[in-house]
């Protein structure tokens, strides 16, 4: 008999990646006995369409953040995918891709989870994979086995220890200057310093007077 693989998916933006990212799948790795936790930073997302920092940017972050635990991996099928990506056409082509020999786990926080099953492609997904769905701070969780009925089976509640970290945080941290250090890898500090990331716009006037300055 071939045992089966057991794979987790951790999809988000990652601009930047953090603790709280980690945290989550690292406890979704050893409390659901995964042999694999891939990220899978998305491409153009449809809910962010604007402002958000180009994939090379958060895959490199994500590589990164990474590269210290064996059991994770970074996927670049959303990445590589012209235009805006969904969880259920990704789950597709894992799935189709995978075989039958592999148990897909879909990792998400409380808030993103309550997104996903509220979609219309919802039930596909949970049928695509199950659910690992990780407490946040701020979200409940408790009332959502009631709302959705047959998720009972197929969406696991985790606890895990509560990190108050988000990428908007931190993205607001560094435009004022504020550090991020211990809040995200010491690697990722040193990504967003060097390629000059979430630093506010010069002011109209000043970006003028480059350019100008430039062109002269
Ligand atoms: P943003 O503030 O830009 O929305 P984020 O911190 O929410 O960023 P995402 O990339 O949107 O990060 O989230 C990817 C996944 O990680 C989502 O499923 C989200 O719920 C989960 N997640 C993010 N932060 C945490 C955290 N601190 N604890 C647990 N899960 C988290
Ligand atoms: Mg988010």
């Amino acid at each position: 008999m071939t045992s089966q693989r057991r794979v987790g998916l951790m999809g988000g933006t990652f601009d930047p990646i953090h603790h709280g990212h980690l945290v989550a799948a690292e406890e979704a790795r050893w409390q659901f006995h995964l042999d694999e936790v891939v990220f899978v930073p998305t491409g153009q997302p449809w809910q962010k369409p604007v402002g958000v920092s180009a994939a090379e940017d958060r895959h490199r972050m994500t590589a990164i953040a990474t590269a210290s635990n064996p059991a994770f991996g970074v996927s670049r099928i959303e990445i590589d995918h012209p235009g805006p990506t969904y969880t259920v056409d990704t789950l597709r082509r894992l799935r189709a891709g995978l075989g039958g020999h592999t148990r897909l786990y879909f990792i998400t926080g409380a808030d993103a989870v309550l997104h996903i099953l509220t979609w219309k492609d919802g039930e596909e997904v949970l049928a695509l994979a199950e659910l690992i769905a990780a407490t946040r701070p701020g979200f409940d969780l408790s009332k959502l086995a009631e709302r959705i009925p047959g998720a009972r089976e197929r969406l696991h509640p985790m606890e895990i220890p509560m990190l108050a970290i988000s990428s908007t945080q931190i993205r607001a941290r560094v435009a004022r200057g504020a550090p991020i250090r211990y809040l995200v890898p010491e690697g990722v500090v040193r990504y967003v310093a060097e390629h000059g990331l979430y630093r506010p716009e010069p002011a109209e006037p000043c970006r003028d007077r480059l350019s100008r300055e430039a062109g002269s």
